[in-house]
């Protein structure tokens, strides 16, 4: 009944979908333009929505007896989907927004998944290429849903720490090859079939559950160090089943969306292997469950404990500062008066700088969101490799809530699970402050070996109070602000 609406239509709102994608990533890529690019995304999802439901309307109303049905299936699903994660969003907090990227990363695995187990049980994928196509989705998009479930609870700290047990390797290479084997079977035996995959339920349910499985069991042994790698990865395998599944639909604007998050999670994920200095190879295929024993050596020194208010006028009455913001900032939320207490001490003379780790937090950019959300200004933050050679000539580091991103075993300890990783060279610095709350460990599980050494002090405390008593501290030197 609504076949008088054109194709073009449809195919025009997929383009201008698929373009308002590529512009809104374009502009995510400064943190100037990001806020605006991730409106222009949204737009294009909203546009991509009314595309599928014009294509309901228009092309498969004929083909489908069922329109109200799929209509009504599809709105309801819209408002449950949508009213979660409208609400979801709005409540999470700042620390636990990793966990919310891997579920959400999940989700777009799963639902590549599910449109692939629609085109697989329905009988749909006909032809080896459709059917090559849409195993490949349905085995990275499970691979996907499972893996970043695992990623979640690991974030989450539901699992505490990587599972590895003798011969997983192995174990974990036959579960691929056996999902292999019964993709290739499937193709094999359903080709030439009247109605092939009818013929094949179960086969298509077991390739499923190794597909899953074998994302549960890939995720399981990585150690807190090459989270950040799998993260990405996952984000990057999401976007490729999407598309994968958009090629099977014929869909473009899934296809170029799914593309473009594939390939902004592929990039991402070399990033992150290059923070991490590891090659992508190595963690996907060596690094997986390989983390050596670590035996953490004797440490020298002694923890030397300060009181905030001294660290502050030590600052005050300094050159130089740069702040290495971590994980523990995110936990406390206080970046607004971290920025407080840098106006103070710029008002005063001093140069500050914002040194940030690409791994430091629990997601990719976490600490150059919480610098932006406080307001400063993004030439007073720098990367990693745009800065370490400064600490060395810098007055005072002050490392607020970071400690594996500073930890000098990454350089020496052989068996550290951080060995190999670029630091920020905080140690280097003529002094160096440390704001953390006691003895906690940063998220790989190692001591750190800075905190011990001569020229540091410890600020012991929540970094909402230590900040507050800095700002009260400098506040009372009364001196004249500069110029
Ligand atoms: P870390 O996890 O190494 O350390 C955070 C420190 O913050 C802890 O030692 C803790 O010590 C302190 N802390 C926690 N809460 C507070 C608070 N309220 N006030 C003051 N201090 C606090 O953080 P980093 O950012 O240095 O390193 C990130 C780590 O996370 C790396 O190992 C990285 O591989 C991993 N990771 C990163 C991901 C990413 O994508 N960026 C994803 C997954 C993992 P205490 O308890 O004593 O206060």
């Amino acid at each position: 009944m609504f076949s008088f609406i054109p194709q073009l239509l449809i195919g025009s709102a997929d383009l201008a979908a698929a373009l308002l994608f590529m512009y809104g990533l374009w502009r995510m890529s400064s943190p100037v333009t990001a806020p605006s690019g991730i409106r222009v995304a949204g737009l294009g999802m909203l546009v991509a929505i009314l595309a599928s439901f014009l294509y309901l309307f228009g092309v498969s109303a004929a083909a489908a007896p069922h329109l109200l049905v799929n209509i009504a299936l599809a709105v309801i699903a819209l408002a449950v989907g949508g009213g979660v994660a409208w609400w979801s969003g709005r409540k999470v907090a700042m620390t636990s927004m990793p966990q919310m990227v891997a579920l959400y990363n999940g989700m777009g695995g799963g639902a590549a998944g599910a449109i692939a187990a629609v085109e697989l049980f329905g009988n749909r994928a006909q032809g080896a290429t459709q059917l090559v196509v849409t195993l490949i989705g349905a085995l990275i998009g499970a691979v996907s849903l499972s893996g970043s479930l695992i990623a979640w609870a690991k974030l989450d700290g539901v699992i505490k720490r990587p599972l590895r047990v003798k011969g997983q390797k192995i174990f974990n290479a036959a579960i691929m090859v056996a999902t292999l084997v019964v993709g290739a079977y499937l193709i094999y035996a359903t080709q030439g079939a009247a109605q092939p995959l009818m013929s094949a339920p179960h086969l298509i349910e077991l390739y499923f559950a190794l597909s899953l499985l074998f994302g549960v069991l890939m995720t399981l042994p990585i150690g807190g160090a090459d989270m950040p790698v799998v993260i990405s990865i996952y984000n990057a395998f999401t976007g490729l089943a999407v598309g994968l599944e958009g090629f099977v639909l014929q869909n473009p604007a899934l296809m170029i969306a799914g593309m473009v998050v594939g390939a902004a999670g592929l990039l991402l994920t070399l990033l992150m292997a290059k923070a991490m200095n590891r090659s992508v190879s190595n963690v996907l295929f060596t690094n997986f469950g390989m983390a050596p024993k670590h035996k953490q050596g004797a440490i020298k020194g002694s923890l030397k404990p300060t009181a905030p208010g001294d660290a502050g006028i030590a600052m005050r009455y300094s050159s130089s500062v740069i702040i290495v913001p971590g994980y523990g900032l995110a936990v406390a939320q206080w970046q607004g008066k971290l920025y407080e207490f840098v106006k103070l001490l710029q008002a005063g003379g001093v140069s500050v700088k914002f040194a940030v780790h690409p791994v430091a937090g629990r997601m990719p950019g976490q600490m150059d969101v919480l610098l932006a959300e406080a307001g400063v200004p993004y030439d007073m933050i720098f990367q990693l490799e745009d800065i370490n050679s400064e600490f060395a000539s810098t007055d005072i580091a002050l490392v607020i809530g970071a400690n594996d991103v500073v930890n000098p075993a990454a350089r020496t300890d052989k068996s550290s699970p951080i060995f190999g990783m670029p630091i920020l060279n905080a140690d280097q610095a003529k002094r160096v402050f440390v704001i953390k709350r006691g003895e906690g460990k940063g998220y790989a599980g190692i001591v750190n070996a800075l905190f011990y050494s001569d020229n540091c002090n410890m600020v012991y405390g929540d970094a909402q109070a230590v900040l507050i008593s800095m700002i009260e501290a400098v506040r009372g030197l009364g001196l004249p602000a500069a110029a």
